[in-house]
């Protein structure tokens, strides 16, 4: 069973056989830590983290890189305006590498709720600044860049000239790009054509992010770190980039144009995969409809455009009910449907933790064909998920197939002479592959979901209600529970507290 996964680059779907086996290279644009990660956010790292995870499921030996964006990416996302870490900086008095740190560490945070591994790499740009000057030099030193003014920019009709073609990842035409951008870039008169873009910019007198490099004091440009630590961390040629599809133009476009005009050229990886997008309500998210959530928000109920909080696992789950190139549509309804999905997975890993799946001895013997029939059945249906995920990551059968082997393992449950008809082997094989899909691959776990003060002052309730029933052997006993977990209860003149047991 081959993997097969869509590649942007061909329009098709294709194979996947990595460059070095059983190395796989996996590069994705991670965030721009100006600000908190929203909902939409989070759909990339949850896609290409259950990718990396079915990958060294199939064997391969991974390295994930994804990078922090702290330099260079420009309000309005094109080559002007200020810089979007250095903006935020100013208005909140801080250092840009304060905000880069904090936004920094809230990112990890929430990447680690939602069950995303980390990166076995997370490069950022500030601190790749001499490869990203290397890569200009080369890029110089092919004739495909120029300088003009203490800044550099990439030649994007020169490329074309050569046989090269800008415009192939996304489907555009450069011709058309010129026809769309000459009113908006009028000004940018430093670039000899619209659809140049900035490699390296000089920086202002009052601009806070700068190096000193051959050009002059400046910063890169935002799409040169991704091409420069991709090709330092994986090669010039690797397997995957990945990305949301808002990135694919110019973003990535100018990477693939920066990686080809190299002294190695290539098109960096082979594959390049990109995630669909996320609306809320059915709409685009926005600041200015309201229906702008962090991750944050929602986990704490604190969105009016949702009526309530949201686990991170609730989240996880919800995306990975739709493929990753389709759109998808975040509600409350979609939510709570979300939520009860991922709870039956989790009865399902309590049943398998349960034992009640477990032969039982002094069973009737049952007749060899109809055992062997189910349990053919059993593990076929057991490796139905895997197909559905090595058919370009089909979450949502993959998922729906989890649920058919869950029906089957409760019905197995319910009926010890069902189960008498299944042998023990399928029985465990096909339970350590629903652990491995639904824990290992789509990286679901249990969740607290009670709170540890509610069920306290439950169980202080029961102790007061025994005590005054004089019922003394349970009094001990609820005594004795919470004593083993480091409780103490102290009967006062007003009623009944707790302390940390100081034993
Ligand atoms: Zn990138």
């Amino acid at each position: 069973m081959s993997l097969t996964l869509y590649n942007t680059l061909t329009r098709k779907k294709e194979t996947f056989t990595p460059v070095h086996p059983p190395l796989v290279g996996l590069y994705l644009c991670g965030p721009t830590v100006y600000n908190d990660a929203h909902l939409g956010n989070a759909r990339g790292p949850i896609v290409f983290d259950v990718l990396t995870r079915y990958l060294r499921y199939l064997g391969y030996q991974v390295r994930y890189v994804r990078n922090i964006t702290d330099v260079g990416h420009l309000v309005g996302d094109s080559d002007e305006g200020e810089d979007k870490m250095a903006k935020t900086a100013r208005a909140q008095k801080l250092e840009p590498m304060q905000v880069a740190q904090h936004y920094t560490v809230r990112y990890r945070q929430a990447m680690s709720a939602l069950g995303c591994l980390p990166p076995d790499i997370e490069p950022q740009a500030s601190g790749h600044i001499t490869e990203q000057i290397g890569l200009i030099s080369e890029i110089l030193d092919r004739g495909l860049a120029y300088e003009v003014n203490g800044s550099v920019y990439f030649d994007v009709p020169k490329y074309n000239a050569e046989g090269l073609n800008y415009g192939r990842l996304s489907g555009r035409v450069v011709e058309e790009l010129l026809a769309n951008t000459r009113a908006e870039l009028a000004g940018q008169d430093e670039k000899r054509s619209p659809a140049d873009f900035a490699l390296w910019k000089k920086a202002a007198p009052e601009h806070l992010m700068r190096w000193p490099s051959p050009w002059g004091e400046g910063f890169p440009g935002w799409h040169l770190e991704c091409s420069a630590m991709s090709r330092k961390y994986l090669g010039a040629e690797f397997d995957i980039h990945g990305g949301g599809l808002d990135l694919m133009f110019p973003h990535h476009e100018c990477e693939i144009a920066q990686n080809e005009a190299s002294g190695t050229p290539s098109t960096g990886a082979r594959f390049w995969l990109h995630n669909n997008m996320l609306t809320v309500n059915g709409q685009k998210m926005s600041k200015s409809l309201g229906n702008f959530v962090t991750l944050n928000e929602m986990f704490q109920g604190q969105s009016a455009a949702l009526s309530q909080a949201y686990s991170p696992m609730t989240l996880r789950f919800f995306f990975l009910q739709a493929q990753y190139r389709s759109p998808i549509d975040l509600s409350d309804e979609a939510l709570q449907a979300a939520r009860k999905g991922f709870r039956k997975l989790m009865n399902g890993l309590r049943l398998l933790d349960s034992g009640k799946l477990e032969a039982r001895s002094g069973e009737p013997a049952v007749d060899a064909d109809k055992l062997a029939a189910n349990s053919q059945q059993l593990l076929a249906l057991s490796k139905k998920p895997f197909e559905f995920l090595s058919d370009d990551l089909n979450t949502p059968r993959a998922v729906a197939a989890v649920f058919d082997l869950l029906k089957r393992f409760n019905s197995l449950a319910a009926s010890p002479a069902a189960l008498a008809e299944v042998s023990p082997e399928a029985v465990a094989e096909a339970s350590a592959a629903y652990r491995a899909v639904v824990s290992d691959v789509l990286g679901l776990r249990d969740e607290p979901r009670a709170s540890a003060e509610d069920l306290l002052a439950l169980a202080l309730g029961f102790y007061q209600e025994a005590k005054s029933e004089k019922a003394y052997d349970k009094v001990d006993q609820i005594r004795t529970a919470l004593k083993s977990q480091g409780i103490v209860i102290k009967d006062t003149k007003t009623g009944v507290e707790w302390a940390y047991s100081e034993d």
